[in-house]
């Protein structure tokens, strides 16, 4: 490991791919191993727009960011499964809008708090919590939360990029929910994960992915579950779509190299 927290190393088996870890290969970022490498590439091999999908879905996190600060004066953010630190991470964005935004980023993985604590808890103003999503009351009553979020502010809740990393079993619509249920109207929820409307493409990734990760994964699911997670929300335009295309102006989008399956979602506001 380049960099991190030694008394957290020994909690990562490097010899099991990790999302966090794939992920980071996929944006050239450094803090991947040689299983997670070779999980990639193997994916790559299946599903060729990977990559791309992965660069897009990282510059919508930073045009959601940066919308919801500047357009609706948000500065307060809880990241859930915020993944590795990387280029332009959710506090740089909102302090460069308001220098007093707070971030909470959460994460399952060790590897992010070894990692971030160093690169995302860079002021007073920034945590790094290592939590399952899953457990709502673990996070939103963390000292780390009840110390920078507000709860009369609004907030953004992000869910970026991390709902297929559960299964159906663990209820991924009452996760959305319980959140929504602790934040007070016109705060955020920010939701997309991977989906296609294919069923064979659905099974065939699911199942390698289940397969690469130990069975640390969830699965891909339909448009229709995403609209269901954010239903009851007023949907910042251009409402539910490929992310690569929402609010795309000056940001340069890659192209998709194919629409087999896609990372879809948007930002509902909570009325
Ligand atoms: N949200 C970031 C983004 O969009 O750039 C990272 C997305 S990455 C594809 C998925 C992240 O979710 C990984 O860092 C993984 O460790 C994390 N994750 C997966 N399951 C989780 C869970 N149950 N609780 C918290 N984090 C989880």
């Amino acid at each position: 490991m380049p960099n991190g927290d030694a008394s957290l190393t020994d909690k990562i088996d490097v010899t099991v791919p990790s999302v966090a870890r794939m992920y980071d290969y996929l944006l050239d970022g450094k803090d991947n191993y040689p299983a997670d490498r070779s999980a990639t590439e193997e994916l790559l091999l299946t599903v060729p727009s990977m990559k791309v999908l992965a660069l897009n879905n990282r510059q919508f996190l930073r045009r959601v960011v940066r919308v919801l600060a500047e357009e609706y004066g948000i500065k307060q953010f809880v990241d859930h499964g915020s993944g590795l630190p990387t280029q332009d991470n959710v506090h740089e964005i909102a302090q460069r809008v308001h220098p007093d935004a707070r971030v909470v980023y959460t994460d399952i993985d060790p590897i992010v708090l070894a990692h971030g604590r160093a690169l995302l808890e860079q002021n007073e103003n920034t945590a790094v919590l290592q939590a399952d999503f899953r457990d709502t009351k673990s996070i939103w009553e963390s000292p780390e939360v009840k110390r920078l979020i507000n709860p009369d502010e609004p907030v953004a809740a992000l869910f970026v990029s991390v709902l297929h990393c559960i299964k159906d079993a663990d209820a991924p619509d009452a996760v959305i929910q319980r959140v929504r249920d602790r934040l007070r109207p016109g705060s955020f929820l920010v939701v997309c994960q991977l989906v296609s409307e294919d069923p064979d493409v659905r099974r065939q990734v699911t199942e390698f992915m289940a397969q690469e990760t130990g069975d640390h994964w969830g699965q891909v699911r339909r448009e229709s579950d995403v609209a269901h997670y954010l239903r009851g929300t007023e949907l910042l335009e251009p409402g539910l779509v490929e992310v690569s295309t929402w609010q795309q102006n000056s940001d340069l989008a890659l192209e998709q190299p194919s629409y087999e399956w896609i990372e879809f979602g948007g930002v509902g506001r909570i009325v």
